[in-house]
């Protein structure tokens, strides 16, 4: 027993990092699996005939305590790791996985849950009740839990080799990628590119002993190169090289393990009962069929194609006057879309970064969110935090009581991941009549104060801290009674629409004025300069959005038919990308055989979902700015009906009563300017 496996005595009970040392959290895991696992023993034993109650619900109230831990453990092997705890989340997540399979192939457990699951139509169950009934079946039978044997067992024999093909797809795409470098020795070569990217590609060199300069397929040095060297034909050079990764017929090409992958999955998603692998995936998600997503996305490409057309043609004409280029290539489309784009708007963060000091900021957005949602935040200091960076926060209704706690942690340092993220201390749900409130962290890697200067936001990271912050409000305002219906565990195509819409008020005048002040002069930001960011935020979004469709469809059209007619990777992704390409082919070129999001990681049948969020987020916008930023019964609405939900109804069933009707891809199209208002 450690601090950890005790309730904690703590302020609003939230973790005791002082008292938490690393050697406790080995046993403290073990000691909690244990615990789950009598749980569950306690559930699959029980001698009453199987109730939603005794069954459902108790198993989503079970392992408490070993979800706790798992919260603390893993977020601070994010945000404030070391070498002692990555050394034990090596050793602790076998025993978790181990744990979930034993519970995912417990048969006694499984026929209480089938048998609640099979009286479902009798059983007076709230929406919500149905919803996690549903949930919990789903995840046995999703594993082949109704399979006969037989059937098991080849399901469990693709498993391991779908995880053998994936690991193996990633080993090559690396290897390709770590066995390139372009060596350069005179400086003109790289001319255009930015001091820091210099001495980036300097580093690299003396780090391998090499004079001069070296550029990689990393995309730290790839796309700095791609953006602004001059040199045409080591920009080809590079671009050919990126685009060859693992379809070079050597040791490390990918082609066969795309095909087998595709394959299996169509053969796993088969025995399960479903159509193709696009058809097992998207159950679970709020577009539901492949239909709805290539209707999605065939919908949206006709509509954006024009202008995609038409901004393709206008970069042409000013690569042809700039440097004479007759037709534009891959290898041309970063370098005179960045050059165009500074000559349109010279919008440079320097000139921005003194209206986003991050105090000034964090108040902006939490402004914004107590006139939307009644919050108010209060910074505290009673409780622990892991480290000295991290402000603490408590957030209250307007009658005082206790929404949520919230955790800010901004800087980077050494043990903190890149990038920014929000998570989870502790879920909200509802436990004999009382309402547990939940912890909410956001994370990110923004630039720290010096003694003479404040921190001071890129635009970049404005819009990434409200990104953050509406994960967070998603979490915060969280109002379900099961915890694994709570907060962000929704389908996961409608996991963004808070973030993303949350963003939309960094680019209104009502708000920025909020907060976007100079942080000497106190002047507001103009709006010249508000104006400017606008229409270079949608800048060439017109073939951002074809280049997005066209991997969308490539990911269909692996996993949303059957994949065993195919036998030449390239000629199929030729065919697929016919409709949506602007550059002429390069036939020593491949996308399939490093596209890792949808073959080695979990974006199979989900690449959509990328402007698939976006369309929600910019219909959900509309609304308000139908009826003005702040208006109060709009938030209302997405409060009680999107904020508040979590995954308890189907998302577009919670949308609808939101929106009071589909989201539609036209608001997304008028804000990109890419049909008229
Ligand atoms: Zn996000």
């Amino acid at each position: 027993m450690t601090i950890l496996n005790t309730s904690f005595d703590t302020p609003y009970q939230t973790a005791p990092f002082s008292k938490i040392k690393n050697e406790d959290f080995l046993p403290a895991f073990l000691h909690a699996i244990e615990e789950a696992k009598a749980e569950i023993d306690a559930i699959s034993n029980n001698p009453e005939a199987p109730t939603f109650e005794n069954t459902i619900e108790a198993l989503d109230f079970s392992g408490e305590q070993l979800d706790r831990i798992s919260s603390i453990f893993f977020n601070l092997n994010s945000a404030e790791t070391n070498d002692e705890i990555q050394k034990i989340a090596q050793d602790v997540s076998p025993l978790l996985s181990e744990f979930s399979n034993d519970i995912t192939l417990n048969e006694m457990l499984f026929k209480r849950v089938k048998t609640v699951y099979n009286s479902k139509d009798s059983l007076e169950l709230t929406t919500e009740q149905h919803t996690l009934l549903d949930k919990k079946y789903k995840g046995f039978s999703r594993n082949g839990a109704n399979l006969p044997e037989d059937k098991k067992t080849r399901l469990r024999e693709i498993d391991k080799n779908l995880s053998q093909l994936k690991l193996k797809f990633g080993e090559n795409v690396l290897a390709e990628t770590n066995a390139f470098e372009m060596h350069l020795t005179k400086e003109r070569d790289l001319e255009g590119l930015p001091e820091g990217a210099k001495e980036a590609a300097q580093q690299l060199a003396e780090a391998k002993q090499k004079k001069g300069w070296l550029i990689t397929l990393d995309y730290p040095s790839y796309i700095p190169f791609m953006t602004y060297a001059s040199n045409r034909k080591l920009r080809k050079k590079l671009a050919i090289a990126a685009g060859a990764k693992a379809f070079k017929g050597n040791e490390n090409d990918n082609q066969d393990n795309v095909l087998q992958i595709a394959k299996l999955r169509h053969e796993r998603a088969n025995l399960l009962g479903y159509q193709t692998h696009a058809h097992f995936v998207l159950e679970e998600r709020m577009a539901k069929t492949p239909k709805t997503v290539e209707h999605f996305l065939n919908e949206l490409l006709e509509k954006a194609k024009p202008a995609a057309e038409r901004e393709f043609k206008n970069l042409e004409a000013f690569a042809k006057e700039l440097d004479g280029i007759d037709h534009l290539e891959k290898w041309d489309g970063s370098y005179y879309s960045e050059k165009l784009k500074q000559k349109l708007f010279s919008l440079d963060d320097e000139q921005l970064k003194p209206y986003f000091k991050l105090e000034n900021v964090i108040n902006g957005v939490f402004t914004i969110a107590e006139r939307l949602y009644d919050l108010k935040f209060e910074e505290i200091d009673t409780i622990d935090k892991y480290h000295d960076d991290v402000l603490t926060y408590k957030v209250t209704d307007l009658k005082g009581n206790l929404v949520s706690i919230f955790y800010a942690d901004f800087f980077p340092r050494p043990g903190k991941r890149n990038g920014a993220w929000m998570t989870v201390y502790k879920s909200q749900y509802i436990k004999n009549g009382e309402n547990s409130r939940p912890h909410i962290s956001n994370v990110c890697n923004f630039t720290k104060p010096t003694k003479s200067k404040p921190s001071l936001l890129t635009f970049n990271e404005v819009t990434t801290l409200f990104h953050e912050f509406g994960h967070a409000l998603h979490g915060i305002l969280a109002n379900t009674t099961y915890p694994s219906l709570s907060g962000t565990n929704v389908f996961w195509d409608f996991v963004e629409l808070p973030s993303q819409v949350f963003e939309n008020w960094c680019y209104e005048k009502e708000a920025l004025e909020l907060f976007a002040t100079h942080y000497e002069t106190g002047e507001v930001i103009p709006m010249d300069l508000i104006e400017k960011i606008k229409a270079s935020a949608t800048f060439h979004e017109g073939m951002q959005t074809l280049r997005q469709i066209s991997f969308g469809l490539l990911d269909m059209s692996w996993h949303g038919q059957y994949p065993n007619s195919i036998t030449n990777v390239k000629a199929h992704e030729s065919k697929v990308f016919e409709n949506t390409k602007l550059y002429p082919d390069v036939v020593e070129n491949c996308m399939s055989t490093a596209f890792s999001h949808i073959f080695q990681g979990g974006y199979s049948s989900g690449y959509y979902s990328y402007k698939w969020a976006e369309v929600l987020d910019a219909d959900a916008f509309e609304y308000f700015l139908e009826e003005g930023i702040f208006n109060k019964d709009v938030a209302k609405k997405f409060k009680d009906n999107i904020l508040s939900q979590g995954g308890i109804e189907d998302p577009m069933t919670l949308y609808k009563r939101f929106r009071g009707k589909e989201p539609q891809p036209e608001a997304l199209l008028r804000r990109a300017g890419l049909i008229a208002n």
